[in-house]
């Protein structure tokens, strides 16, 4: 752990958050655990929290190069990151390019129909009620965020597919679906935060449609380390690779 970490402020199912010296500043430890299916299924995957760090920071900085505002500050170690302190907002930001997953269980859409405008959906991140949809009545009616915060939410996460899905594409990855958090920084403005990870996105092969993301894991099958390696590789420039010394991360 690096020499500012001071205090574990949360534990997450894969992330640990610290407080630092300067109220303004966390750092957040992408660990190596990996869970899904709603905490059911769990695994601690040598390397995966390090390809995470690597992989959210490059996808932060094209955001930050495109004006769009995230808590990202500096890749302190590879697998800790500095940020800005935020407050976190209960959602879960859910944008889809092409219909799979829960979308296709729950509603009659073809698998990999695409969708066109994306489809933006809203999820509680609550574990005790299982993360359920909600709607703007019921953001409202919780008092989670106001009308034009959200609104702005939408806006924001329009511009972010926009970016990553064109940036992805020239690497030969399909952006399928994402999930973000935000929250608000002391100035009261949104800051998307959290991460931008195969945890949280599906990508796939732009030919072969070959996942490269967590649903691996989700089938049960092997190889989402060396998926999630295989999106490091893609994504960062040699240089970057140099910098993180990427060849010797095995
Ligand atoms: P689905 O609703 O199809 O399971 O997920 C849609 C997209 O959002 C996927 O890219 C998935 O990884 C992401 N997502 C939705 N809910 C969660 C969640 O609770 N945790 C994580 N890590 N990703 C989620």
């Amino acid at each position: 752990m690096s020499q500012i970490a001071k205090e574990l402020l949360y534990t997450g199912k894969a992330k640990d958050v610290y407080k630092t010296d300067n109220d303004d500043e966390y750092i957040i430890k992408f660990r190596d655990d990996i869970t899904a299916l709603d905490g059911g299924k769990k695994d601690t995957l040598s390397k995966k929290g390090v390809y995470n760090a690597l992989i959210s920071t490059k996808l932060f900085e094209v955001l930050e190069a495109e004006g769009i505002k995230t808590q990202y500050i500096e890749l302190l170690s590879p697998d800790e990151m500095l940020t800005m302190s935020l407050d976190m907002i209960p959602l879960e930001v859910i944008c889809r390019n092409i219909a799979t997953g829960s979308l296709v269980k729950k509603y009659p859409f073809p698998e990999k129909k695409e969708l066109n405008p994306p489809i933006i959906q809203f999820d509680y991140k609550n574990d005790e009620y299982h993360d359920p949809m909600l709607n703007d009545s019921i953001i409202l009616a919780l008092d989670i965020v106001s009308q034009d915060a959200l609104d702005e939410i939408r806006q924001i996460t329009l511009k972010i597919n926009r970016v990553l899905s064109d940036f992805l594409k020239s690497k030969g990855l399909l952006l399928v679906d994402f999930k973000l958090e935000y929250g608000f920084d002391k100035d009261g403005n949104i800051i998307l935060g959290d991460e931008i990870s195969p945890d949280t996105t599906r990508l796939w092969d732009v030919d072969t449609l070959e996942n490269f993301d967590k649903d691996i894991f989700r089938k049960g099958e092997d190889g989402v380390v060396d998926a999630y390696r295989k999106v490091v590789d893609l994504i960062l420039t040699d240089d970057e690779k140099d910098k993180w010394n990427v060849k010797d991360i095995e």
